[in-house]
């Protein structure tokens, strides 16, 4: 068992350098974890065999979760499970529709408000040329009962 599971690493990194799997362009959806249930993450692999290869595993340390997969095996696992691929995209997607519905009903409430202080500050001038135009006409009228007196 042990010398299988040897050879089979052996072959693993062997493949990994006679064919070096170029990344995918995309992200891949993060489904939670098959033994944990928390959500797998990618990380990029640094070392001599598989210098700058993805790979994707679990972040759960409370139990130490031995999910981990590089990208194209990843990718199969994906391709294996496309229901729950589906649902985990759904809920995403739900998810950022509802934020931005959220943001674009912030933002209608900011601008409401900024347009109640315009009109109330419109009202406020428009009193005080209202009141400067009454205190103008009451003094023209005085004025001119004044000029008809004397006259
Ligand atoms: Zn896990």
């Amino acid at each position: 068992m042990h010398r299988l599971s040897k050879s089979e690493s052996l072959s693993r990194s062997v493949s990994s350098i006679i064919a070096p799997q170029p990344s995918l362009k995309e992200d891949l959806p993060l489904l939670p974890c098959p033994h944990c249930g928390i959500a797998v993450k990618k990380f990029e692999s640094h070392t001599k065999d598989n210098p700058n290869r993805l790979f994707y595993k679990c972040v759960n340390k409370m139990t130490q979760c031995k999910f981990w997969k590089w990208e194209n095996e990843y990718l199969l696992y994906l391709k294996k499970h496309s229901a729950s691929v589906i649902a985990c995209l759904d809920s995403e997607l739900d998810g950022r529709l509802q934020a931005k519905l959220d943001n674009l009903i912030d933002e209608f409430k900011k601008k409401c408000e900024d347009d109640e202080r315009q009109i109330k500050a419109l009202v406020a001038s428009f009193d005080k040329i209202k009141l400067h135009n009454i205190i103008t006409i009451t003094m023209i009228v005085v004025l001119l009962i004044i000029v008809v007196v004397r006259i």
